[in-house]
Parts: structure tokens; sequence; C-alpha cells
């Protein structure tokens, strides 16, 4: 076994490794509906098809002026409303037209003065004390967006803030990245089907869902082959079949016992090997290489550690894959509510429940306590460098969701 990887240089590589298998600029995409887009990642840049807005508008309800004319009283010679446009003279000294919000402003003025700063004096007359400045309560032409500039850039996973701007510039569709495919692959002559009745020496195998709802969120197509058993020659068919996806991700078989043979039957097909080990807690053994044109991982099967080395290292893979140039860990900061302290040397990621800024370590016996994950909501992140941290200070934190 080669020595151990600081967490930093593994997930350099990872990233260095992943980019070979990025998607190449615009090709490699699908055009889909709106409705569809949510989540998936932009294959080419939307630009703005006119001024946003197209024409200064009005943001209050009120009165369009010449600022220069205020304080003062003022003729009001018409309105406008949202959906329509002034289409008569503009403004002369002395003059207001009433406008609403959203509506364009008329040619001549340059301010807008709120409905609740004016005095009606009479039919046509109103009276205000204020001195708006010019550009007051109006967005001008273009001053969100102009003509033809990106306003959403490839790469991003698309939100509801973007579903939105997809509409207001006419898109009716957008190119998205093709998603990889993932092949999903347990090891283990103890692990058995979720619904089947365990013997106690047997468990179900939560492994490959919780990697399918981890890839699924990763923007990736999850696969989930049959459960491969502690034998070199089931083993080896399954891996070869599993490395006809984009990516494959192995759980168990990773680590130094007699019947972890996973690391054999990839060498056999002619793997390169990244790195077998990483200074982390969960997941020591940590298996990332290439065979046969694709990339693997060798997840360490403990439930606690596949889950942490995926989110921390294979989901930047997978999100590479699906089009995302530089993704980053989505990690924080809260107070810690108590003193903790860990042996130094690895980084740990440790279940932790955040709430209001403030983490407090949630109790576990250890990589195979899935109950204390789910009552956890979050990984705190201990610095290999640091033992001591005390109530009050500020750690780094890794959501669950
Ligand atoms: P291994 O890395 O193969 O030595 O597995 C370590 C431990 O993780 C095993 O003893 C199992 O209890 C557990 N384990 C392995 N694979 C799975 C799986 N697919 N689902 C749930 N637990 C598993
Ligand atoms: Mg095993």
């Amino acid at each position: 076994m080669s020595t151990a990887w600081t967490f930093e240089q593994a997930r350099e590589c990872v990233l260095a490794e992943s980019r070979t298998f990025a998607p190449p600029q615009s090709s490699n995409s699908e055009s889909v509906a709106i409705l569809e887009a949510l989540g998936r990642v932009l294959a080419d840049d939307i630009h703005s098809d006119r001024d946003y807005p197209a024409t200064a508008r009005s943001v209050r309800d009120g009165f369009a002026v010449r600022a220069e004319d205020l304080p003062g009283t003022l003729t009001v010679i018409g309105e406008v409303r949202a959906g329509e446009q002034w289409n008569g003279a503009a403004l002369a000294a002395g003059q207001a037209i009433e406008i609403m919000t959203g509506a364009p402003m008329p040619a001549g003025a340059n301010a807008v003065v709120m409905v609740e700063h004016v005095t009606r004096q009479d039919a046509n007359r109103i009276l205000t004390e204020v001195s708006p400045k010019p550009g007051e309560n109006f967005n001008p032409q273009g001053s969100e967006s102009k003509t033809g500039a990106v306003v959403i850039a490839k790469g991003r996973r698309l939100t509801f803030a973007d579903i939105a701007l997809l509409a207001t510039v006419g898109r009716t569709h957008a190119a998205v990245h093709r998603k990889p495919t993932v092949a999903i692959l347990a090891t283990g002559d103890e692990v058995i089907g979720i619904g089947e009745a365990p013997q106690p020496f047997q468990v179900r195998n939560s492994n490959s869902y919780s990697l399918a709802a981890q890839v699924h969120r990763a923007g990736g197509i999850p696969t989930i082959l049959p459960v491969a058993r502690d034998l070199y020659e089931h083993t080896r068919a399954l891996v070869e079949q599993g490395l006809q996806h984009d990516l494959l991700l192995l759980s168990g078989g990773v680590s130094a016992g007699k019947y972890d043979i996973v690391e054999k039957v990839l060498a056999d097909l002619g793997a390169q090997f990244y790195f077998d080990r990483v200074k982390i807690q969960p997941g020591q053994p940590l298996v990332f290489g290439k065979a046969l044109g694709k990339l693997f991982f060798g997840l360490p099967g403990n439930p606690a550690s596949t889950m942490v080395t995926f989110e921390v290292f294979a989901r930047a893979a997978i999100e590479i894959m699906s089009g995302i140039p530089n993704p980053k860990l989505p990690l924080t900061w809260a107070m810690l509510t108590r003193d903790f302290r860990h042996k130094p040397g690895l980084r740990r990621f440790l279940p932790a429940f955040v709430e209001d800024g403030a983490v407090t370590p949630v109790g576990w016996t250890g990589s195979s306590d899935v109950p204390a994950l789910a009552r956890a909501n979050a990984f705190l992140v201990a610095n290999p460098e640091i033992p001591e941290y005390k109530q009050g200070a500020y750690i780094q934190v890794l959501p669950q969701q």
C-alpha cells in the first residue's frame, strides 16, 4: 500500500483527473423544456434578448416630474399606467404626469415623486415639499441587463431564479449537459437486499441506496448493480459491467482484509491507481483510479465512510462530468456549543447538528452508526492540525443537504 495522501492532495487529484472527462464546450448537450431545466447544468450561455428594463420604468406609484421644478406646485397633464406608454408631448417646465409602478417614464421626466409625498390642490394641480434627485424612483433602461449581455453563464446549475430569467428573456428551452451515468456496485458476502430478512450476521445493502441518492443529487443517473460476492470472478464480471458507465462507484472490499479483493480485480483489469489511502476519518482506505478508460472510486464499506467519501470526493467528479467546471464543497462555519477535541493527524467529518449558526456534535459509535447520521444534519470538519476547539469557537461544517 502506498502512503496516505492528505485530504487536499486527494481532492486536487480528483478534480484534475475528473476534468479530463469534463464535457466539451457545448457539445454533449440536450435541449430541455424550461420546466425540466431546474437543477440541470447550463451548456450554452443565455443572452439578454433586449435591454432590461426595455425602457425606463417607475418603481413607485406617484408623479413623473422634472426634478429641477421641485419643491413646488405642478400641473398634472395626464396619467400613464403599467402596460401603456405616454404618447403625449415631452414633459415641460411645471408639469407632472401621474404614473403607476411599472409604467414607462414619459419623455422629459427625470424623477418620480411618491404619491404619499404629494397633496392634491385640485383635479389638475399637485403640491409637493420634496426635492427629488434626478434619477429617483425609476430604473433606467438597461440597468438590469443590456441587449446581448450574458445573463446566465454556462456551467451554472439552474435555480428557480434562473428559471425566472429564462422565462424573462423568452427561452422556452435551454441547452443543458447530459447527465453522466454512474454504476453503483456494493460488495460483501454479508450484504443482502433491502427487502430480505437478514440473519444476525448479515446487513441490508444501505450503501447502494445512499449512493444512488447522492449521485442523483450530484446530477448523475445512478444504476445499482447486483451486490458482488467476495469472489474474484463474480466481482470482476460486475466491475467490468460497471466500467461501461461514465463512472464506477464501489463500496466495500478495499480494506486490508483477506476477502477485500476489489483492488486485485481492478489491478488485473490494468487499473491505474492514483491513491488508495487518505488521511481522513471516516474513510481512510479509499481508492481512486482509472480502468478501461473510466474513473472509479473504491469507497470504504462502512455506511458513514461511504457517504462521507462520496460527499467530499466522488460528488465533485460527477459535478465536473455534468459540466460544472469548478465544484466547491458547500462548507460553512458554525459556532461550537461545547468544547471539542480530536486526535490530530486526520481531517475528520463527524455527525453534527447545526441550527441558527451553532453546531453540536452528535454522539455516535463509529462509521457503522447510520442512525446517528440520520439524527445529524451536517458533518463538522475537524482540522488535522487543531486538536482542541473551545466552546464558542468557529469550526467548519459540511451540510448533509
Ligand atoms: P468492508 O469495507 O467491505 O470491509 O465493509 C465494512 C463494513 O461495512 C462491513 O462489515 C459491513 O458491515 C458494512 N457494509 C459493507 N457494505 C455495505 C453495504 N452495501 N451496505 C451497508 N453496510 C455495508
Ligand atoms: Mg467487505
